[in-house]
């Protein structure tokens, strides 16, 4: 027997959903490894200032938890990090989480049809393995030549030093992306110069953000099919942005007339409104929301540097047309790894290849319903490839994923299963069909290089349709897609453990 019926790595929203499913679904021998000494994931890691979600709260979070005290319409990171451990006491998956164990390789046991997994804190075996280590877990810093000679403080956005006083210290900020644009406006009164350097100029939307009032607190409080008709239209008015993301591109030249306007409005110098107007097509990298960035970007402390970075040495950052900045501190917004999936790195079947050599294979057929893969049989990849969003909730895809693994885990314990794994014709028609629809979206056509696509070209991170399709097909789970086999020894019992 192995030592768990059930391991899931991670402790984000993945981690702590699938436990919760699992558990209500009277699933209970489970273990959570977790690298870090704290769970929370994305909401524990990014706590720079100014971090938020930019998916309404009343979306972003679980259908089955929802939270009637959000303060804000989008709430800030520590807000999302408490209601996460609530929701992980509450659904009793405190206790399974195993902290400081950072998985290094798990290697499947054919013999014994079980998951070998090595952590730092200890091996253990599973029957079933869960990934849940996220989308945007582990922080990409380019490799800049000259980056370790910098005298100065380095840090990324999701390794924020809050011991570094930052007040009167000359900043470079690299990267324009999602976190910058939150934490510049809160560093700039602080700092005595802030240079941004930026590759490329993102799509701003305003920032819609209110106080959620006491009259609606208590309304969602006393009804809570309130708050319910809410999280629903808030699901129904961003599920229109598909429309323009995956169907008919076009229609975002009307969303950039919107951003257009608001860069006028916010940005009086021509030269700087021509050095942060997109050159590509909006959506085709991530639509940024934010009312402060670009007011900040006008401060006389503030310079935006749009030529590229040839060069770190031990006080400055040197661009491609020869300047030298001077600077003391370096902050990298740099972003995350994604294409590269690093754990799938640490996940091998018998022959010794890496699920993300598999994935990297040609042809490329990465995973069925984002989840399961030919040759690596009880691994569910939650946030599996082209499970991500550029415009609604995460968790609302990470829910659908759940639900159509403990679908299958279900399965398995109602008749008698051991050992799931999907055939590989089927993979390879779901690879087709999401490559298909990927074809016409902004994504691929709207003139930019994101880090959406892989060093192919392929966008194998994103979901290219409504996400309710992706709930629909993954709503149960489909055996005739799979090769099972019945255990001799009933995983049944043990999957009622
Ligand atoms: C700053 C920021 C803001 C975001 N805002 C939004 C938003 O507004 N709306 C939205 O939809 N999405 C947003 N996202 C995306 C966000 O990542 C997902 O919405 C969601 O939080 C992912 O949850 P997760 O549990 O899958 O992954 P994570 O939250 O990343 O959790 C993964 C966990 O796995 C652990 N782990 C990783 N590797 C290992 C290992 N080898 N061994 C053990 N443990 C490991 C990590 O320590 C971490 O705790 C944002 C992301 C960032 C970075």
């Amino acid at each position: 027997m192995p030592d768990v019926t059930i391991a899931i790595i991670g402790t984000g929203f993945s981690g702590i959903g699938m436990a919760a499913r699992l558990r209500r679904a009277g699933i209970t021998d489970v273990v959570l490894l977790e690298r870090a000494a704290d769970l929370g994931g994305t909401w524990r890691d990014n706590s720079y200032p100014g971090a938020a979600c930019d998916v309404p709260s009343h979306l972003y979070c679980f259908s089955f938890a929802p939270n009637p005290g959000w303060t804000r319409s989008f709430s800030p990171q520590p807000e999302i990090w408490e209601y996460l451990r609530r929701v992980a006491a509450d659904e009793g998956v405190t206790g399974k989480i195993r902290f400081g164990a950072d998985v290094t390789a798990a290697r499947w046991d054919p013999d014994a049809d079980v998951w070998c997994v090595e952590t730092t804190a200890g091996t253990l075996t599973a029957r079933f393995l869960v990934t849940a280590t996220g989308p945007l877990s582990d922080p990409l810093i380019p490799g800049i030549p000259g980056l370790d000679t910098f005298a100065g403080a380095v840090f990324h956005s999701a390794t924020w030093d809050h011991h570094y006083d930052l007040t009167g210290r000359n900043v470079a900020v690299i990267g324009t992306g999602a976190s910058a644009i939150q934490f510049v406006p809160r560093i700039q009164p602080l700092v005595s110069r802030l240079t941004v350097f930026q590759r490329t100029p993102p799509w701003i939307l305003p920032r819609q953000d209110r106080e959620i009032s006491r009259f609606e607190h208590w309304l969602f409080r006393r009804a809570p099919v309130t708050q319910r008709i809410a999280r629903a239209g808030i699901y129904l008015g961003r599920e229109t942005y598909s429309l323009g993301f995956v169907k008919n591109p076009g229609i975002m030249r009307k969303a950039e007339a919107l951003a257009l306007r608001h860069l006028h409005r916010q940005v009086s110098d021509p030269d700087l409104r021509a050095r942060l107007t997109p050159s590509y097509l909006m959506g085709c990298k991530r639509i940024l929301i934010s009312s402060d960035y670009y007011p900040a970007l006008t401060e006389p402390n503030v310079s935006v540097v749009t030529d590229g970075i040839t060069e770190i040495r031990e006080k400055s950052v040197v661009t491609s047309d020869g300047t030298v900045h001077a600077v003391d501190t370096l902050i990298f917004g740099t972003g995350f790894h994604v294409s590269d999936f690093p754990m799938a790195q640490r996940i091998f079947r018998p022959d010794g290849i890496s699920l993300a050599q598999r994935w990297s294979a040609k042809p490329a057929q990465t995973a069925f319903r984002g989840t399961t893969t030919a040759g690596f049989p009880n691994l569910f990849v939650l946030t599996g490839p082209n499970t991500g969003l550029g415009h609604t909730s995460q968790v609302f895809m990470i829910e659908a994923q759940i639900r159509y693994a403990v679908s299958a885990l279900r399965h398995a314990r109602r008749h008698g299963i051991e050992r799931i794994e999907v055939r590989p014709e089927p993979q390879a028609a779901y690879d087709r069909e999401v490559q298909r629809k990927m074809r016409p979206t902004v994504w691929m056509t709207g003139g930019c290089k994101s880090w959406y696509l892989d060093a192919d070209g392929r966008n194998v991170s994103l979901w290219p349709d409504f996400t309710w399709v992706y709930a629909w097909q993954t709503r149960r789970f489909d055996p005739s897609n799979y090769d099972l086999a019945r255990s001799p020894r009933g995983v049944s019992d043990a999957l009622a453990r």
